[in-house]
């Protein structure tokens, strides 16, 4: 238990007197004494009593004098003086509560009433205590004016926010502290509320003693006193220069790239919203380029993730720099970005634009000790001509990016409402194409690959084709959509297993072939694509020796070290690889000295025209000679003559597919060909 009581003081010249008032407090309070006026004011420096009973006739120094010296110094006049007297003249009461006591009690007294005003007035200075005690220590600032806004009180709070001494504010009007960041409005606004209804509150933003404007919550309520006239204003307030700042994060978070620092793609919506309803009314052109990385998942796998932010940033940067300050550059997310051209004039404006973007990301992308070389492919539609609101023209501008990939990448599009038929047309196809694996209407096709030195039938592609309702579609159509929605991976397999399931059947008949399969870069992504594999392989009872994988250049570069290990893998297990399409990639011969590769397929579209083709011969004789010296096969693609034959076998090319001896066929017409025996005769 806390057993420190309240000191008082009793200040009295008659002895009886004191014993009176001490009998009946001394109970619940600890006693001070003094027997004259000077030796209260030493008790009350000395000891800080609670309350002070005050006789006020005393030799020396009376009660009245005793009193005014406590109420003019600081640290005394807060302390409450009940006066004790003789003197019942009313004019001497009346001076005694002007003087500042609290209460007057006259002779003869009677102990008890004395002790119940004590305990009153403890009561009410430990209330006082208490809201003083909440006025300093709170942490929002709180300034009290009075009615003509003139600043009473404040407490430490607004000098820690506002820097300005209680000193400096005490005596200003409120509007001292005032920022000119709100205009007359604002504050008529304000006072109307306050007069109406005696408050407001709201954000507002006043002026630091070092000039900083700053936010702040602030309510303002009037006090009426209780004749309900106002006499004051309170004011309190939290600065909010930190939310502020957080929220603004926040914010800024919400719609930016945390990557790249860039619009994100609500954002970018948004402004696109904002740009249309302008455009509209200005009667102006708005273009909206989309742009989309080419082969970027692959560079992102293969060199890491690190690497992959590395070069966003980078294309950020360029991009950037290349629209300047006359458009909005966005990142949509992953490795597409979205550019707004406000009031682009005319198509010819945007066209350059892009093309300027082309050229910018064709330069080589520097990181440690690698050069990357990274091409983007951009749609291009344009406000009011294609669509009038934000998501016709976004979808719009991804089907023309799309349509620029398809044409190899590196190159930009302009949406045509042809494109918005050519989705529905995909969107068809795709349907169909999920189906048609379903119901079984694919079929291999086998084409025949001949030696050219004994003229005989040694292996055959396997070419997939699609019996459709509307007659046969051709892969080069669906391999590229199928690649694009993953449904590659269940019709490679469907086309690896009815491949090596026929190719068994003709080796069990005493034909000795190879077959040849094309897998898709998507497929040769799939984690278990070797498992897969060796299923089918055990399933059917081919032999890996039996089995050939064709390959693209692309492949194979946009994840080499990845793609060495599976092709080595692939190769232990003695499966043959070979290259197809050489010479249509970048990649050149010696590069691909370090994969496991048994056989190059060089492009048909440099055994087209030879030899009448300068440069085809040239390049085509190039590649057969490298490609001997580092002792890879060499089939030709697409020999439709006798001149190009005869040419290639000159050159040493060992072996060729094309129409010239057949066109892929049904499995039917192959098992006759190899019954027949067919064989080129030179
Ligand atoms: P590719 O692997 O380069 O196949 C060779 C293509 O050239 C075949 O077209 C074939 O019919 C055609 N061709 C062969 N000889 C000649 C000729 O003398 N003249 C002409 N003009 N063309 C000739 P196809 O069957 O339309 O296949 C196109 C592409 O589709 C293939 O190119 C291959 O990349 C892909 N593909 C076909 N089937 C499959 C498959 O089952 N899986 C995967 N992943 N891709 C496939
Ligand atoms: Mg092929
Ligand atoms: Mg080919």
């Amino acid at each position: 238990m806390n057993d420190i009581k309240p000191l008082i003081l009793i200040v009295d010249d008659t002895l009886t007197n004191i014993d009176l008032l001490s009998d009946v407090l001394k109970n619940e309070y600890r006693l001070g004494i003094a027997m004259n006026g000077i030796k209260a004011l030493e008790f009350v420096n000395k000891n800080q009593p609670d309350l002070i009973l005050l006789d006020i006739m005393m030799p020396e120094m009376d009660g009245f004098e005793v009193c005014r010296r406590l109420k003019i110094d600081h640290a005394t006049r807060d302390i409450p003086v009940i006066f004790i007297t003789a003197m019942t003249d009313k004019n001497h009461v009346a001076k005694g509560f002007e003087l500042g006591g609290v209460d007057y009690v006259t002779k003869p007294f009677h102990a008890l009433e004395v002790k119940a005003r004590v305990k009153t007035h403890l009561l009410l200075k430990n209330q006082l205590a208490m809201s003083a005690r909440i006025f300093e220590s709170s942490l929002d600032g709180i300034v009290v004016s009075d009615s003509d806004t003139v600043i009473q009180m404040v407490n430490p709070a607004v000098t820690l926010i506002s820097g300005y001494s209680a000193a400096e504010l005490i005596g200003q009007k409120t509007n001292f502290l005032k920022s000119n960041r709100h205009g007359d409005e604002f504050y008529r606004k304000m006072w109307k509320s306050i007069n109406e209804t005696g408050r407001w509150s709201g954000e507002i933003w006043n002026r630091r003693k070092n000039g900083e404007i700053y936010p702040q919550w602030l309510a303002i309520s009037s006090f009426r006193d209780l004749w309900g006239k106002v006499s004051n204003y309170v004011g309190v307030f939290h600065d909010m220069t930190t939310i502020k700042r957080q929220e603004d994060e926040l914010k800024y978070q919400a719609r930016h790239d945390a990557l790249t620092s860039l619009p994100n793609r609500t954002f970018f919506q948004y402004r696109l919203q904002d740009s249309l309803t302008y455009s509209l009314r200005h009667g102006e052109m708005l273009a909206i380029l989309f742009l989309d990385l080419d082969n970027f998942k692959h560079i992102n796998d293969s060199m890491g993730h690190t690497t992959g932010d590395s070069l966003l940033q980078e294309i950020s940067q360029r991009l950037l720099f290349c629209i300047g300050e006359s458009g909005v550059v966005s990142r949509l997310g992953g490795d597409e970005f979205g550019i707004l051209l406000e009031d682009v004039g005319n198509e010819e404006n945007a066209v350059k634009t892009a093309g300027r973007i082309n050229e910018t990301m064709a330069q080589p992308f520097h990181f440690k000790t690698h050069d990357f070389f990274l091409t983007v492919s951009i749609g291009i539609t344009f406000f009011p001509n294609d669509g009038k609101d934000a998501e016709t023209l976004l979808k719009n501008g991804d089907m023309a990016m799309f349509r620029a990939k398809e044409s190899g990448g590196n190159s930009y599009q302009i949406f045509t409402s042809a494109m918005d038929k050519e989705v529905a047309r995909r969107l068809s196809l795709e349907a169909n194409l999920r189906r048609a694996i379903e119901q079984e209407e694919l079929r291999v096709f086998y084409q025949p690959k001949v030696d050219l030195q004994s003229g005989r039938i040694v292996s055959m592609e396997a070419l997939v084709r699609w019996q459709s309702e509307d007659g046969i579609v051709s892969p080069a159509e669906f391999i590229p959509l199928a690649e694009k929605t993953g449904l590659i991976i269940p019709l490679g397999k469907w086309v690896l297993r009815a491949a090596a399931l026929q190719t068994k059947k003709w080796r069990d008949e005493g034909y000795d072939l190879r077959v040849a399969v094309n897998l898709s870069p998507r497929q040769f992504q799939e984690e278990n694509l070797l498992e897969m594999i060796d299923e089918i392989l055990e399933e059917t009872g081919l032999t890996p020796q039996g089995l050939e994988l064709e390959i693209t250049e692309g492949v194979v570069m946009a994840n080499e070290e990845n793609a060495i290990d599976l092709m080595s893998k692939m190769a232990d297990k003695g499966l043959f690889l070979a290259m197809d399409d050489f010479g249509t990639g970048y990649s050149s011969l010696y590069y691909l000295k370090q994969f496991p590769i048994n056989t190059l397929k060089i492009d048909k579209s440099f055994v087209d025209n030879i030899p009448s083709d300068d440069e085809n011969v040239a390049i085509t004789s190039a590649i057969i000679s490298m490609a001997k010296s580092l002792g890879l096969e060499v089939v030709a693609e697409g020999v439709e003559t006798g001149k190009q034959l005869d040419f290639l076998r000159e050159q040493g090319c060992d072996e060729m597919q094309g129409y010239y001896f057949s066109p892929p066929v049904p499995t039917g017409d192959f098992s006759l060909m190899l019954a027949e025996n067919k064989s080129l005769s030179f």
